[in-house]
């Protein structure tokens, strides 16, 4: 039995032909996965009766098991998901006013090994496949019954950010497959805008994120010199600074200066912190010339873990720097601290 989840548009087409069927079957069938997020082929009924048969008999529609399911104090909600092989991984919801993003995770583990990063703590056991990504965001929409696909205005679950678990390029190939089903317009259709992939800066494939896909992209920076982003970023070594700023122009020469990049920035006590911080990030954004903003991200401490997070004074200060030199530099406010579920927190195995 093969699961149909993940499958590209031309992959479903070429299963069909399998079976003996016309093409157009395939655009029905996928907007009962996609659009109406249908689990039963019993239920699609525009399908002839054999087609069913013969789909039930080679295929099935896949969900993870929801191992748990946690709601936080502030309504952030955390799945822990399990696959057929028994890998575990972590998918976040965000809930806004009247919207909300899914934090999906892209590997079990991470080899990237940042300093400050539960997950990074996770030695990296295996890839996901684009089936595992697209049905992490499934799950949620399934939670909250957004089916069919509402529309832009009306959906709770409006956004998708790629930040939860691993290095998204490091597994290029099959985030890439999932984002476009999933910002496909005859099913789940999130529109390209409301997806970022948000990379450690794996400087080679940066480019890719604007020709090949088209969403948005955050950079986890967290410091403004080598020096001091090797420390807490191993990946560092491999592509500094100059090499992702350099991967960032290319990104934005595509996408044009108007969609900005955003920056994570964690805020460390004693480490990253300081005015002259500050005003040497804002000397690396003009080098660049970059169409730039940051995102201020209160450190959430976990279980073992080395770092403080900055007093509030120090992040508000650092902020106004930021916009002083013209550049938007929210602080992000901590969601689902509570449950484990906030930036840098997830983590799907004891160690
Ligand atoms: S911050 Fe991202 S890239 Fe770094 S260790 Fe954590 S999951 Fe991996």
């Amino acid at each position: 039995m093969k699961d149909l989840i993940g499958l590209s548009k031309d992959e479903l087409a070429g299963e069909l032909s399998l079976l003996g069927e016309k093409p157009f079957r395939a655009k029905q069938l996928w907007q009962w996965i996609y659009f109406k997020g249908e689990t039963s082929f019993d239920n699609m009924t525009n399908l002839s009766k054999e087609l069913r048969g013969k789909l039930q008999q080679h295929y099935y529609i896949g969900r993870p098991k929801i191992v748990t399911e946690q709601l936080s104090s502030d309504s952030t909600r955390k799945w822990l998901l399990e696959f057929a092989d028994g890998e575990r991984i972590e998918t976040v919801y965000i809930p806004e006013e009247d919207r909300g993003a899914v934090c999906i995770s892209t590997q079990v583990g991470c080899a990237v090994g940042c300093k400050f990063c539960h997950t990074g703590s996770q030695k990296i056991t295996r890839n996901l496949t684009a089936g595992e990504i697209v049905s992490q965001f499934m799950t949620a929409r399934d939670t909250y019954g957004e089916w069919p696909s509402p529309t832009n205005e009306t959906r709770y679950l409006s956004n998708i950010v790629v930040m939860g678990m691993g290095e998204p390029l490091h597994n290029r190939e099959q985030v890439f497959k999932a984002l476009k089903i999933i910002s496909d317009g005859d099913g789940i259709a999130i529109s390209k805008r409301r997806i970022t992939l948000s990379t450690s800066g794996i400087a080679p494939h940066i480019e890719a994120v604007a020709s090949e896909l088209g969403v948005k992209l955050a950079i986890s920076l967290h410091a403004p010199t080598n020096e001091k982003r090797s420390l807490i970023m191993p990946i560092n070594h491999r592509y500094p600074i100059e090499a992702v700023l350099t991967a960032c122009q290319k990104y934005q020469a595509i996408m044009g200066m108007s969609r900005m990049i955003t920056f994570e920035y964690l805020m460390l006590k004693d480490f990253n912190d300081t005015p002259e911080d500050a005003k040497q990030l804002i000397s690396l954004m003009k080098q660049y010339n970059l169409g730039a903003k940051f995102n201020l991200i209160p450190f959430n401490p976990w279980p073992g873990c080395n770092f403080a997070p900055s007093s509030n004074n120090k992040v508000h200060a650092f902020s106004k720097l930021l916009e002083s030199a013209g550049y938007e530099a929210p602080i992000r406010v901590a969601r689902g601290q509570d449950i484990l579920a906030a930036c840098g927190q997830l983590k799907s195995k004891l160690s």
